[in-house]
């Protein structure tokens, strides 16, 4: 396949903006020749990704023809690093408070290295939606599971508000991996029990706050304490993988093996174990110490409070701050045979 010469100058970089106005808050795109538009000041983060997200799948292109844009443009979007390495992926970053927010090719260097910023798993953005077809073929069961829950986990940190809960954060994995092809998602109340959810509005007000569903919660649930609702995040909703393999991410997710003894934990120590799981190769694991406070909302300090709360309850068997790398490192107790 020949491919067009207006490919090498392709630019895959895409901002919009929304701007408070008194009638409700206005969406400017720096790419649609389309004026301002106004947008419901309660799904306004929604309205933005999903602009960004049209113009992604509009403006598909073959991916050996994608380059970082970081680069191209002399690294402005982050201090100082070695240099661009890896692969390119699309990043989501937002400044001015939450009011900006920028989707771009980058590689993982430049991606790591700016603030504020998430890389959407291509499967979320870039396929058309799956709808509910059974692509059975889609891929074998095994640790495709962790991968796609770090995915997930990842894309959320960018997509819900910072100050959002441990738990908000919780349910809203649970919801995206359990979502059908057109949002729509029910939480049984069996689960919800497992979560120590159950008859817990909070999380269930903070999504709604966010724009980031609708849903049936009223304080009185449905027949046996489950919750019905509607995803309002197209992030989410376009998701390529077969529903039946991210149900088992989901699953997964109850109990991150091998860090799946928190059970009886609060939502924050649940949610950094599941963090720390999908970090987790073997015996021990490591992350960029950013890049684990973004994934739990949480700051550095209360990270490494409940890295100690995970060591007393010996679901670690030790960690530490590698301050030149920057990085958290972990081991698990055991002798190093893998138990799974
Ligand atoms: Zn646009
Ligand atoms: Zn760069
Ligand atoms: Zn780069």
């Amino acid at each position: 396949m020949r491919l067009s010469p207006t490919h090498a100058a392709v630019r895959r970089v895409w901002t919009v903006e929304l701007s408070p106005q008194p009638g409700g808050p206005v969406l400017a795109c720096s790419r649609c020749p389309r004026r301002p538009y106004p947008v419901a000041a309660g799904s306004a983060r929604t309205a933005a990704l999903a602009h960004l997200a049209r113009h992604v799948r509009e403006d598909a292109v073959p991916e050996h023809v994608r380059t970082c844009e970081c680069q191209a443009r002399g690294c402005p979007w982050h201090p100082r690093h070695r240099g661009c390495s890896g692969s390119v992926l699309l990043v989501l970053a937002r400044d001015r408070g939450g009011r900006r927010w920028r989707l771009a090719d980058a590689c993982a260097a430049c991606a790591a290295a700016t603030d504020q910023a998430a890389v959407v798993p291509a499967t979320l953005l870039t396929a058309p939606p799956a709808c509910c077809s059974r692509s059975r073929m889609s891929r074998a069961p095994g640790p495709g599971e962790r991968a796609r829950v770090r995915e997930m986990l990842t894309y959320l940190a960018a997509a819900l508000p910072r100050f959002s809960s441990a738990a908000a954060r919780l349910l809203a994995l649970q919801c995206a991996l359990r979502a059908d092809c057109g949002g729509r998602v029910r939480l049984p109340g069996g689960l919800l029990r497992g979560m120590r959810l159950a008859g817990y509005a909070a999380p269930w007000h903070e999504l709604v706050h966010a724009g980031w569903l609708r849903c049936s919660f009223s304080g009185v649930q449905g027949a046996h304490g489950g919750v019905a609702a509607q995803l309002l995040d197209v992030g989410v909703l376009a998701q390529s993988p077969a529903r039946g393999d991210r149900a088992q991410a989901a699953h997964w997710a109850l109990h991150p093996a091998p860090l799946g003894a928190t059970r009886e934990a609060p939502p924050a120590l649940q949610l950094t174990a599941l963090v720390l799981a999908t970090h987790t190769a073997g015996q021990s694991g490591s992350a960029e110490a950013d890049l684990l406070t973004r994934l739990c909302g949480l700051s550095l300090a209360q990270v490494e409070d409940l890295l100690d709360r995970l060591l007393h309850a010996t679901v670690l068997a030790g960690w530490h701050r590698a301050a030149e790398a920057g990085e958290l490192r972990w081991q698990l107790p055991g002798n190093g045979l893998e138990t799974e």
